[in-house]
């Protein structure tokens, strides 16, 4: 494993252990050359997929960026990281065993907001406002009538939230 810093070739393990939800083994790494730490991931992969963007663009599935997005949408939001770490773990695996290599990024937005769905009322709609590309007030709206079996508090704070937040 090549060092992120320096570049060097030689690193050795420091420590090596299962990640929480036992889906990875994370190892501490440490330069010889440069004494730089870092972490690298191992993780089971079933098989390798291929993202097809709106575009038509063909790219490798990247699990931290998919990671990096649903973080986004869980921002100071009350949500365990470890939460999102098994949702996303989950996702993963459904996506791997469908039996298809090529994956629509809608479908992989999908599965992120039936995900988000069951995690955090606001989260879905952030994630689902930037997936779907809202241009108009009613799509918020429609999107807000999904989620009908919240108690309303949750939409509530996010309504009061969009006029000042403007992280
Ligand atoms: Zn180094």
């Amino acid at each position: 494993m090549r060092c992120p810093y320096c570049g060097g070739e030689e690193t050795q393990v420091k420590d090596s252990r299962p990640t929480e939800d036992n889906t990875a083994i994370r190892r501490r790494r440490v330069c010889n050359t440069c004494a730089g730490r870092f972490t690298t991931f191992e993780r089971v992969q079933l098989r390798e997929l291929i993202v097809i963007k709106r575009n038509g663009r063909r790219v490798p599935f990247d699990r931290e960026k998919l990671m990096r997005s649903v973080s986004i949408a869980v921002r100071k939001r009350p949500v365990e990281p470890e939460r999102i770490e098994r949702m996303v773990s989950g996702i993963v695996r459904q996506l791997e065993s469908s039996g298809e290599s090529d994956i629509t990024a809608e479908t992989i937005g999908n599965h992120v907001m039936e995900g988000l769905k069951g995690v955090d009322d606001v989260a879905y709609v952030r994630f689902a406002s930037v997936y779907k590309n809202f241009r108009e007030a009613k799509d918020f709206e429609a999107l807000l009538g999904e989620l009908s079996d919240s108690d309303g508090e949750g939409m509530a704070s996010l309504s009061s939230r969009s006029a000042n937040d403007d992280d």
